[in-house]
């Protein structure tokens, strides 16, 4: 049953369904399967209580023929190394969808980093580059922040690069703080970028956006700014959003009568995006369990907090009206629940072209700190736009050439770019 497999055996199979239909040779297919490359390795940090704690660090970098291992590092208590492997897996995807000259890569470390002091999580984010150093850099790997890790970690790593390495390498690391190297618009890319998806989506399917209602699960940085950028970018309405309550250890759905207001939202949300529940009832929300979110009345869908949120049982409570699902975030859908889409013909935006827009912002970053020039947040999101506009006219220019699903298709033009990059470079030797 697929609902049970981990996520690189999901990431594995949903590779080998579309290998079988571009019919690659077997391999090819074994090159792209598993990563080029995996780093397991121990990181000791002494303590603000004087004792030595060793943690478990991984990096995995999947394929780098497009340009170098792009990916996040994450810090979670339950990371485990097929996570990792899965994660890399999609990043290669991302980056070639959008078609940025990057490849894939993730790490992570297993630790809880609300355990940690400020100067342990220091301590931890260098030993981690001392371990990779011999294996990172600007052209060779470039992580960026991902669960549990922020901006400043990624400045503190940057500077331990920048150390041992004995020269200023901001484009090593991407997602640090504004000021310290990072790109103005990052806060907003990823949630714009589904927008910009959304947007073309209504284009092709004749949906008119200022009649259009989304309903948002999550309210951490890709669904607040896919809730302002619904409203303020389309023109459309924003029925629900819902958020995990870190101190009721619950999720609740927000929904307000006239729609929701996500400034107003955002203006009472933690950094950790729990909406102060009080408040939000004082400003006239209604507040409903979190699994409510799915069966508002509304024709767009947005699952921005975490993977396998859209069951076969949970799709079953989904309003008749809902017309496109666009995944914000990574791995939404069971393989179950995207057959029920395909059945159903439900416009699917799948993730890695929908919250493309983080990597892409990524990428400029890079540029920005390469060319040591900066653009204003205007000319970043501009061109964070036409990226994203193009991406998804490339795909779903093959879903109807090949009469393919969305996510089937965006499969397609991805592992097409990467097994042609890896031709033209001679990595799989002989003519093709
Ligand atoms: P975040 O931690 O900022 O926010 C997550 C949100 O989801 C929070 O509001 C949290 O309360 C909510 N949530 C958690 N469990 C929930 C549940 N059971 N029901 C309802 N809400 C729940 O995370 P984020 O950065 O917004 O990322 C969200 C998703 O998007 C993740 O899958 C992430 O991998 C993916 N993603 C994020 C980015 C990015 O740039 N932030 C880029 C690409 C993909």
């Amino acid at each position: 049953m697929a609902e049970q497999m981990n996520a690189f055996q999901i990431a594995q199979s949903q590779f080998d369904k579309v290998a079988g239909m571009l019919n690659l040779d077997p391999g090819v297919r074994e090159v792209l399967r598993w990563p080029a490359r995996e780093f397991t390795f121990r990181i000791p940090v002494r303590m603000d209580n004087g004792s030595l704690q060793v943690f478990q660090g991984f990096r995995v970098q999947h394929n780098d023929a497009r340009g170098p291992n792009k990916g996040g590092i994450r810090f979670h208590p339950e990371e485990t190394i097929d996570t990792v492997r899965a994660l890399s897996m999609w990043m290669t995807w991302k980056c070639a969808a959008v078609d940025i000259p990057l490849g894939g890569g993730k790490g992570g470390i297993i630790v809880d980093p609300s355990k940690l002091s400020s100067n342990e999580k220091e301590h931890l984010c260098r030993g981690w580059v001392q371990q990779m150093i011999k294996n990172l850099g600007p052209r060779q790997d470039i992580p960026a922040p991902d669960v549990g890790t922020t901006p400043q970690m990624m400045g503190w790593m940057m500077d331990e690069y920048s150390k041992l390495s004995g020269t200023y390498a901001p484009s090593v690391f991407t997602g640090k703080p504004v000021g310290g190297g990072g790109s103005l618009g990052r806060t907003e890319a990823t949630g714009f970028g589904a927008i910009y998806n959304i947007r073309e989506a209504m284009k092709y399917l004749n949906i008119d956006p200022k009649n259009s209602v989304a309903a948002i699960q999550g309210f951490g940085n890709v669904g607040q700014y896919a809730a302002i950028g619904f409203v303020e970018i389309l023109g459309g309405k924003v029925a629900c959003v819902s958020c995990w309550d870190r101190n009721d250890k619950k999720s609740y759905t927000y929904s307000h009568k006239e729609g929701v207001d996500a400034r107003f939202l955002l203006s009472i949300t933690d950094q950790y995006g729990t909406i102060d529940k009080q408040k939000a009832m004082e400003g006239g929300y209604i507040v409903e369990d979190g699994s409510a979110w799915i069966s508002k009345e509304a024709n767009i869908l947005i699952p921005a907090a975490m993977e396998n949120q859209l069951t076969t049982e949970t799709v079953k409570e989904m309003s008749d009206q809902v017309k496109v699902v666009a995944e914000g975030a990574n791995g939404p859908t069971t393989l179950e629940a995207d057959e029920y889409f395909k059945s159903k013909n439900i416009f699917i935006i799948p993730d890695f072209l929908c919250n493309a827009g983080g990597v892409t912002t990524s990428y400029f970053e890079g540029v920005q700190n390469d060319m040591n020039f900066y653009w204003s947040k205007e000319e970043v999101l501009e061109r964070l736009d036409a990226k994203i506009t193009h991406s998804f006219k490339d795909i779903l220019q093959m879903a109807e050439k090949e009469n393919a699903y969305m996510r089937d298709a965006a499969y397609m033009v991805s592992i097409q770019r990467v097994v042609d990059a890896m031709k033209m470079r001679g990595w799989l030797h002989g003519d093709w």
